[in-house]
């Protein structure tokens, strides 16, 4: 652990840190000016004092090279496509006419043009605008932005590294643009490509960059041979260049496998890697190759994706083996710290002792500082530092919260049989039939119903106190009537209560199980303006009392139709909130899933027939590299099982996924043994009933007939014929008939539309059976 001097002073760096401010003041700004309230120049002006305020909370806190160009009004991979010339040609005159008005409309669209596609960057919950390509497409430099904000770095004295998405990633991250055909390679434009690079490098070398730094996160997933030639000659080429800055090549989300030997051999003077668990390969494949003789190592040791303190000892440790593996051996977070909040010390509603255990990217920072200042100087320099965490470390691991008796104990007692259903689907099924006596080809909704500005305005005034918790309970009461009748008028078969009560699927049921936390201040980026507040599963997990129970059963007691219950499941727990790191997520997941597996058999206690547990998050945590997805996989599906298996044969479990693409995780669908699942598919023709019939898919399916992601109102023709199409991959006594997802973001006009539009398609479908 007493990690000896390095050569040269080991430097602090991190790649990116939070856009928005303390207060959400990009937020605010970016919305005042779409809204016209907010001038270019003050939007400008509030967009370079965050700049300037961020570059000197990282120099205060003890980072030598600061990031520039991680600075963003909406999101880094749409500022590459600007940097390189790549507007759509549908935005084109847009973006002629006035750049800043151009981008937004690339980003969000216009009345009449469609925004870029948005998607997940690799497993984060940070959503980029995919660059669409073509063999036509011509790039052009465009640096304007990127030598700007060096210069303003510069220019205030910071040593700064101007970090661009790189030239692979940027590539494989695209995807064909719309007319192109769907077998077009982005990739295959690489050499058109490198000269604007080499040129942007070029500008931030003559603008004063001693370093740049380009990200390829997309390295570190399954590469094909002919993607690493492409890197190697990519890196070769770029090297090549007599006019530029140093390159340090960046990867970060994993490890670099066999990506790792074509970065090692390439001609730039640096590589960053993931030195954090998901990286750990990274120092035994680094050793494998030689190490990096000559060059400069940034090694991602501080976490830049979950919230908690690092274990400097450990860190150190690791640093110092990697001192004998390089020219140079620098400190940085893992990735950059755009994916966590900014200043855990904002955060005065926790105890103090807790809020200790938790670093956000200020934090975060200041460890990176401490643990460069022990490599380079010797690890006596940072003696008071390694005692106040050791001394954290410890109260996490001894607390209550992270260690519940009755919680360990019971999970320790599962057995295998807790997660089967006592009998086989075709049982269940038939059980189920005789129980609910629902038509052919039933109707149903996914859980929610609009969230209108009255429930919000409910919920405000109970948190401000201008309504007691009788008068909130009154009004949710009054909206789960007014869900409840419309869908018996409207003649849907399995009723939802509409989940009028609930602000967010993760926040409502971490609020009310211990083992949670909830931050007051810890925003993050999930797609341009719109920030979210994960909350932290920090401890064990157990459920005090029924969470949902009440208004399930207050919505059953208005009708005699069946009413769906509605939960979340614990992948998806998991997945949008900040989890601990201090067991494997598989444990977490069985606490989530006992306590979820008390709430459904409440509910089936209480008289529900049907009970439905959302898992849209098990497809996008899917981990990148194919080799580790058996594993979660096998944890997730026994989570999802044992939350569900505790039920009789005739009460019908649903479930629910919202992503398009479904082909690689058919099998996992399968091992849930649920009875029923609703999907996303009405944008996909019914793609994923294709899919699920190729698989031999055995229960019952609800592929989606009604886009939900638009305000557009199907007609009931259009709903059944895809009804029909499904029909094709489902059978009648198999198939049931719902829209693609939950009605929240949609208006009350169009819902009544579409619904009985939906019903409308089942009925007609259904007299031709
Ligand atoms: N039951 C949830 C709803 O309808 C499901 C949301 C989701 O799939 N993301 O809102
Ligand atoms: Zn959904």
């Amino acid at each position: 652990m007493t990690a000896k001097p390095a050569a040269a002073a080991a430097r602090a760096t991190v790649y990116g840190y939070p856009r928005q401010g303390q207060n959400r003041e990009l937020k605010k700004a970016v919305e005042g000016y779409w809204k016209g309230r907010v001038t270019a120049d003050a939007l400008r002006e509030t967009a370079a004092g965050l700049r300037r305020s961020h570059w000197q909370q990282l120099a205060e806190d003890g980072i030598h090279e600061v990031p520039t160009g991680d600075f963003s009004y909406y999101d880094h991979v749409l500022d590459t496509s600007v940097m390189v010339g790549a507007a759509p040609e549908r935005h084109r005159g847009a973006v002629e006419a006035d750049a800043l008005d151009g981008y937004f409309a690339m980003a969000r669209g216009t009345q009449d043009v469609a925004p870029l596609e948005m998607t997940k960057w690799f497993d984060t919950n940070y959503h980029y605008l995919v660059p669409e390509l073509g063999p036509g497409t011509v790039f052009t430099a465009n640096s304007v932005k990127q030598v700007a904000e060096l210069r303003e770095a510069v220019a205030l004295g910071y040593t700064a590294r101007p970090v661009l998405v790189g030239p692979i990633t940027y590539l494989l991250l695209a995807k064909p643009a719309p007319g192109v055909s769907a077998d077009f390679e982005p990739l295959t434009l690489l050499d058109r490509l490198l000269p604007v690079y080499a040129q942007v490098l070029a500008d931030l070398h003559a603008a004063g960059a001693e370093w740049v730094q380009l990200d390829e996160p997309a390295l570190v997933q399954d590469r094909t041979p002919a993607d690493l030639n492409a890197a190697a000659r990519a890196y070769r080429e770029l090297g090549a260049a007599a006019d530029r800055p140093k390159l340090l090549v960046a990867s970060y989300f994993g490890r670099l496998g066999e990506a790792l030997p074509v970065l090692a051999a390439a001609p730039v003077e640096g590589l960053a890697l993931d030195f954090t668990e998901a990286g750990a390969a990274n120092l035994d494949d680094l050793a494998a190759v030689g190490g990096l003789p000559g060059k400069r190592l940034v090694a991602g040791i501080v976490n830049g994706r979950n919230i908690w303190i690092n274990d400097f000892r450990k860190s150190l440790a690791t640093l110092g083996t990697l001192l004998g593996l390089a020219d140079r051996v620098d400190v940085a977070a893992s990735c950059s710290l755009l994916h966590v909040p900014l200043d855990a010390d904002a955060e005065r509603d926790l105890d103090p002792q807790v809020r200790r255990w938790l670093a956000f990217a200020r934090q975060k920072t200041r460890e990176i500082a401490v643990l460069a200042r022990g490599l380079g100087r010797g690890t006596d320099t940072i003696t008071a530092e390694l005692a106040a965490n050791r001394a954290d470390l410890a109260s996490r691991a001894g607390s209550a919260l992270t260690h519940d008796p009755a919680v360990r104990a019971r999970t320790a007692a599962v057995t295998h049989a807790d997660g089967r259903r006592g009998r086989p689907y075709a049982e269940r099924a038939a059980a189920q039939r005789a129980h609910l006596r629902l038509p052919v080809l039933p109707t149903t909704t996914i859980g929610s119903f609009p969230q209108t500005d009255e429930l919000r305005a409910a919920r405000a005034d109970l948190r401000a106190g201008r309504i007691d918790t009788a008068g909130y309970e009154a009004r949710i009461k009054g909206e789960i009537e007014e869900v409840v009748s419309f869908q018996e008028k409207t003649g849907i078969d399995v009723l939802v209560h509409g989940e009028p009560e609930r602000n967010d699927m993760v926040q409502y049921f971490a609020e009310q199980l211990t083992g949670y936390l909830a931050t007051q201040h810890g925003w993050v980026q999930s797609y341009g303006t719109r920030y979210v507040r994960p909350p932290v599963l920090a401890g064990d997990i157990s459920r005090p009392e029924p969470m949902t129970v009440r208004w399930t059963s207050y919505a059953q007691s208005l009708t005699s139709k069946p009413v769906k219950g509605m939960l979340t499941g614990p992948v998806t727990m998991l997945a949008w909130s900040f989890v601990r790191d201090d067991q494997p997520l598989g444990d977490t997941a069985r606490q989530v899933a006992l306590a979820l597996r008390d709430e459904v058999n409440d509910l089936e206690a209480a008289g529900t027939a049907v009970i439905q547990v959302d898992e849209p998050a098990l497809r996008e945590t899917l981990p990148l590299r194919a080799a580790d997805r058996a594993d979660y996989l096998a944890w997730a599906t026994e989570a999802f099982r044992l939350t569900t298996s505790g039920v009789r044969p005739d009460t019908q479990i649903h479930t629910h996924m919202c992503y398009a693409e479904f082909g690689d995780i058919v099998r996992a669908i399968d091992d849930l043994d649920a009875d029923v699942i609703s999907l996303e598919a009405a944008r996909s023709h019914m793609q994923v009933a294709r899919e699920l019939a190729a698989h031999g898919y055995p229960r019952a399916a609800g592929p989606g007939v009604w886009d939900i992601h638009s305000p557009r109102v199907p007609s009931a023709g259009e709903a059944a014929g895809l009804l029909r199409t499904g029909l094709e991959a489902i059978p009648a006594e198999r198939l049931w008939v719902n829209p693609d997802c939950g009605l929240k973001t949609r208006g009350w006009t169009e819902t009544r539309a579409s619904l009985e539009n939906l019903v409308a398609a089942a009925r007609e479908v259904r007299a031709a059976l």
